[in-house]
């Protein structure tokens, strides 16, 4: 079978009915909160129905409704989730952003690119599969799941945490960068409070007291100074897909009066961690110089609290999965592909969490996620819906 062909054709002959799909998707206020993600499982339902394709629903809270539908059989098994909550639109549309607008072959509405599209994309290949059945190897598993805009509790984060997904791999399309960018890994996520001591007293008197301040300034200049390399922590093992660590102060908090020198002063930090490098290695550099910023004061001290981490992630670039993206990429469009790690997180966690490896690769919606005027060029749908459907094949292969 010549699988590209046969796809090619298919998408060609179901463009309206993906532009149909679109609209009616959009048209459904799933604006997270409260996400109502019910709206547009009922509509998946009717078509899923329609075709003969098994499907599950789950809801962990009620109206927040998770969709899971199967085509196929048999490993290796594909999980596809497209998130059916949008974020939620200003007021500054020039059109209603739950009606598409078509212009020029573009789709303007909220949720078009992110990530309503790429459902369309995934349906229109789980259709195609449908009339298929039996004649591939492998399991196409099409998900829309919940909340995924706050932190996806009512979504992917319950579904692995209770074992509801079974899967070998996953595409997760939302990353609105295109088939020609995989992203393959993300960054990890550290946040660190440092509450530097001292003892208080009256500012009159600046000996009777230390000054919680002072370390905490020659702290934030040391990581200043590594940050611009003069210690060189921050590049020396940072790799090419990836952008580099990132240490951001984001908070300052000292002193309660003019006249009392202050016993406490916090620094607050956000960094952003590439895979080769981990909590520990982090903890113990940004450990070593508060530890000198309060040996240059004595009678100072310091305390370290997390109150967040993520780990970061990639997987194997010469695994099935990246290869299979690569190839589908390739053979349809003749470019090759680019693999990237991402800045922020995605849904991409939980599911490697649940020890299935993961790929973000979706359609390209120019970056205008969460704005006003969020768009897709309406050529992304068959883009990607082939792009995939060639991975999928060749995952199976
Ligand atoms: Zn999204």
């Amino acid at each position: 079978m010549n699988w590209k062909a046969e796809l090619e054709k298919f998408f060609k002959e179901h463009e309206e009915e993906g532009v149909a799909l679109l609209k009616e998707l959009v048209s459904k206020n799933t604006v997270n909160p409260p996400g109502n993600e019910y709206l547009v499982a009922d509509v998946l339902k009717k078509y899923f129905d329609e075709l003969k394709i098994p499907y599950e629903t789950f809801e962990k809270t009620p109206k927040r409704t998770n969709l899971i539908a199967k085509v196929g059989e048999g490993h290796p098994v594909l999980f596809v989730p497209c998130h059916a909550d949008v974020v939620p639109v200003n007021p500054d549309w020039d059109h209603d952003p739950f009606t598409v607008k078509i212009e020029n072959g573009t789709a303007y509405g909220r949720g078009v690119g992110d990530d309503k599209g790429p459902m369309v994309s995934a349906f229109l290949l789980a259709k195609f599969l449908k009339q298929h059945e039996g004649e591939f190897k492998g399991t196409f598993l099409f998900a829309s799941v919940a909340d995924e805009e706050v932190g996806s509790t009512d979504g992917l984060v319950w579904l692995t945490e209770t074992g509801k997904i079974k899967a070998d791999y996953a595409v997760v399309p939302d990353t609105g960068s295109g088939i020609y960018k995989l992203s393959y890994g993300e960054k990890g996520l550290l946040r660190f409070q440092y509450t530097f001591r001292g003892k208080a007293g009256h500012a009159a008197y600046p000996d009777h007291g230390i000054n919680s301040i002072w370390p905490a300034v020659a702290f934030l200049n040391s990581v200043k100074e590594s940050y611009t390399e003069k210690i060189g922590f921050l590049k020396e093992k940072d790799q090419p897909n990836f952008s580099p660590t990132t240490f951001t102060v984001s908070g300052l908090e000292a002193g309660s009066a003019y006249n009392i020198i202050p016993k406490e002063c916090k620094v607050r930090m956000d960094i952003r961690y590439t895979p080769q490098r981990n909590l520990e290695e982090i903890k113990a550099w940004t450990d070593s110089l508060a530890k000198a910023a309060c040996e240059q004061y004595p009678g100072t001290s310091f305390t370290v609290e997390m109150p967040d981490h993520m780990v970061a992630f990639e997987i194997d670039p010469e695994g099935k999965l990246c290869k299979a993206a690569m190839k589908a990429t390739k053979d349809l469009t003749g470019k090759d592909a680019v693999l990237f790690g991402m800045n922020g997180t995605t849904v991409c966690k939980q599911l490697l969490a649940a020890g299935i490896p993961s790929l973000g690769y979706s359609q390209d919606d120019d970056g205008s996620a969460h704005q006003t005027g969020e768009h897709i060029k309406l050529s992304e749908i068959p883009l990607f819906g082939i792009a995939l459907g060639l991975l999928f094949f060749d995952l199976a292969e």
